[in-house]
């Protein structure tokens, strides 16, 4: 409804002869989509919610005209000395640590400009003018940072591997396939801040001898896509990408590849077929993507988030960014809350928060008060937690230990009414899907785990299917080719651990 927003206003400024005392700025997302859309004034930072087009005529007349605040817009009621609440007032920003999202809402992602006036492209400049490449390695390596798209592998490690390979071409992959059901992190930060991405594979080149990239995007995001496309012309523009950059002898430059919306795409070898114009298909590994990759050039692939960590880490160090998070643990995370939760939207949070905090204190707890029951982290190929899990602390080893995964930050909250059982089957019927056919334990099985699940959830279970479900888990986990395979029987296993009652429930009370 922004659009409807944003025509309403122009409207109304210029009736009011105020169209050019007033500068309006569109944004990419805030993050909090439940209070959507979201309208802030500045430069007292007060921050409308659910805005409607009707809205604007009084906003105009009261807040710009008069001075006063409208507040059965704003989210939480004044203070009892008056005082107006802003931005950082609200719960759901206060507990956050933004610093990959620091620019989305704030800055306009079609300005190179705005994203200039906020630090952007020093960090690129301070490496091409006065860096090695292996200097830049080791600092990602320092930082601590680890793949955000899921697996938890060191950065710098694996731009170490890439590196090291002697070859006349590489390439910098930036895999912006996200297509977790409920996950939307790689989305906004490509709509909401496009530059970060650009100055992390600019800086990611240059540390491995790659000189040109590509940003695999899925074509069902023509917004990230237009604004991607948009800022790499800027960048262009200003030199930032082209030949020679800051006269370091350094060449680089980037493109951007759709894709068609297959899940199995977001698995590198995959995504590489499918940059080459192959089917999107998984291969095996060795040889790795770092020795034999992209046309069969040393390749490296990181996703949207690992990239828009970079250009922090090259500006204000590896020290300030490993002083965030746990032991193995760096930086921050930003997760996608969807579900039963009050505040459904986009938060960024350091590392080693607990569940119950990010749950309660950000989210606003549960819808219509009701109790909470689980919550699905790492999307299909995560695992469920439920209410003893509340105080853990988000991190890749803490959640392993506990049956799930970090995955790429999906967080699908469920209340005490929503049944374990489908939700397990919901997430294997996605996978199932999605998987692509080429190896047995993967197409045969997770259809044969489908229809069991089916059986039980429309009361036709019986004695058996459980451990049939168990015995076709750990096959296909121990064979499948790729990622997909492997970490699909996940939710059915992580279920069956904390809510084995539930499935015995359906095959001995429902028949
Ligand atoms: Fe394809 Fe599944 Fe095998 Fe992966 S595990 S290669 S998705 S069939």
């Amino acid at each position: 409804g922004c659009k409807e927003v944003q025509e309403a206003l122009k409207d109304e400024l210029k009736e009011k002869d105020l169209r050019d005392e007033v500068k309006i700025v569109e944004t990419g997302c805030h993050g909090f989509c439940e209070k959507g859309p979201i309208m802030v004034m500045y430069p007292e930072g007060v921050f409308y919610c659910e805005v409607t087009p009707e809205d604007m005529e009084e906003l105009v007349e009261e807040h710009i005209l008069k001075g006063r605040t409208v507040e059965r817009l704003l989210f939480t009621e004044p203070t009892s000395d008056d005082t107006i609440p802003s931005y950082t007032d609200i719960d759901f920003y206060s507990k956050q640590q933004r610093v990959v999202l620091s620019n989305c809402g704030k800055i306009d992602p079609e300005e190179i400009e705005e994203y200039i006036a906020k630090d952007g492209y020093e960090a690129v400049g301070r490496v091409l003018t006065n860096m090695e490449p292996q200097e830049v390695i080791d600092e990602v390596k320092d930082a601590g940072l680890r793949g955000r798209g899921g697996g938890g592998f060191p950065t710098g490690l694996k731009w170490q591997f890439a590196a090291d390979e002697d070859s006349d071409k590489k390439y910098v992959i930036c895999n912006a396939d996200e297509g977790d059901p409920g996950a939307f992190m790689d989305r906004s930060l490509l709509e909401g801040d496009p530059h970060r991405i650009i100055e992390g594979m600019i800086i990611a080149g240059y540390a491995m001898g790659a000189d040109e990239g590509y940003v695999y995007v899925r074509a069902e995001y023509p917004l990230a896509i237009d604004r991607l496309q948009k800022a790499i012309d800027q960048a262009e523009e200003y030199g930032l990408l082209g030949e020679n950059l800051f006269d370091s002898g350094f060449d680089f430059k980037l493109q951007i590849k759709k894709g068609a919306g297959a899940f199995v795409c977001g698995e590198e070898t995959a995504l590489m077929a499918s940059i080459e114009g192959k089917r999107g298909m998984p291969r095996p590994r060795p040889p790795f993507p770092a020795q034999k990759g992209l046309f069969g050039k040393p390749s490296n692939i990181n996703n949207v988030e690992s990239f828009a960590n970079v250009p922090y880490i090259m500006r204000e160090g590896a020290d300030a960014y490993n002083s965030i998070g746990t032991e193995g643990s760096k930086g921050t995370k930003v997760f996608a809350l969807t579900g039963n939760i009050n505040n459904t939207g986009l938060a960024e949070v350091p590392m080693g928060i607990t569940i119950e905090e990010i749950i309660y204190d950000i989210g606003g707890g549960i819808t219509e008060g009701k109790d909470f029951k689980a919550v699905q982290i790492g999307g299909p190929s995560g695992g469920c937690l439920t209410q003893e899990h509340l105080d853990l602390p988000i991190d890749y080893d803490s959640l392993i230990e506990a049956g799930a995964m970090m995955g790429s930050g999906g967080l699908v909250v469920m209340d005490e009414d929503t049944c374990m059982v489908d939700v397990a089957r919901f997430f294997l019927d996605f996978t199932q899907s999605e998987s692509c056919g080429k190896c047995t334990p993967c197409r045969e099985g997770t259809k044969r785990m489908l229809e069991i699940l089916e059986k039980i959830t429309s009361g036709e279970g019986e004695e058996g299917d459980i451990a049939q479900l168990e015995r076709l888990a750990e096959n296909i986990k121990s064979t499948s080719l790729c990622g997909l395979g492997q970490t699909a029987p996940n939710p059915v296993l992580s279920t069956l651990e904390y809510f084995r009652d539930e499935y015995e429930a359906h095959i001995y009370e429902d028949n």
